[in-house]
């Protein structure tokens, strides 16, 4: 059986069974935040228990590294929808250790890319028409700095209203939490 059949088999059971009773919520978090956070697998479970999160509590983003690279793209509008739309009143922005993103050199994907196909002409095509793949796909070097930079981004993003904007840190094995910014003081 392939993943997606297993998937499609247990959801069967598991919408028949009215497993989905305990998680009976609304789209609006009853803790008034949205958090942005890395894809990381370790965080998929851990996070939200290391934060005592449950289902409905929060709106939760997620990006590889957590990081908001384009002041107009979808992780910054999906920020603002949280905060216009879906009554969040605060933004977390959580980075990891040991993130994928961190030390990630653009040119071994890009490496991989020719690899599995794409051609050198696609990538001089993009580069010809003004995109720089290699900047696009470039990580960070400190999980610190990248979440600061993060907070700044939304922070001063012109449509963002007056609301606090946290940066913290989250270890992957422990869960535990330090604080990078406390947007209470800023
Ligand atoms: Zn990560």
């Amino acid at each position: 059986m392939s993943l997606l059949q297993e998937m499609m088999v247990y959801n069967k059971q598991f919408v028949d069974e009215e497993k989905y009773r305990d998680f009976a919520t609304t789209k609006y978090p009853n803790k008034r935040m949205v958090i942005l956070t890395c894809m990381d697998t370790r965080l998929v479970e851990l996070l939200p228990k290391a934060l005592n999160i449950k289902n409905g509590d929060v709106k939760i983003v997620k990006t590889a590294g957590a990081l908001v690279s384009h002041p107009f793209g979808s992780i910054m509008r999906s920020i603002l929808v949280a905060i216009y739309q879906l009554k969040a009143d605060e933004v977390l922005v959580i980075g990891h250790h040991d993130c994928g993103m961190s030390g990630m050199s653009a040119d071994t994907m890009i490496d991989s890319m020719k690899e599995r196909g794409i051609s050198s002409e696609t990538l001089d095509t993009l580069s010809y028409s003004g995109i720089d793949v290699q900047k696009w796909l470039e990580g960070f070097d400190k999980v610190e700095d990248s979440v600061a930079h993060s907070v700044k981004m939304v922070k001063n993003h012109p449509l963002t209203p007056d609301v606090p904007v946290h940066g913290l840190v989250i270890d992957p094995s422990t869960g535990k939490l330090d604080l990078v910014v406390d947007g209470y003081q800023a």
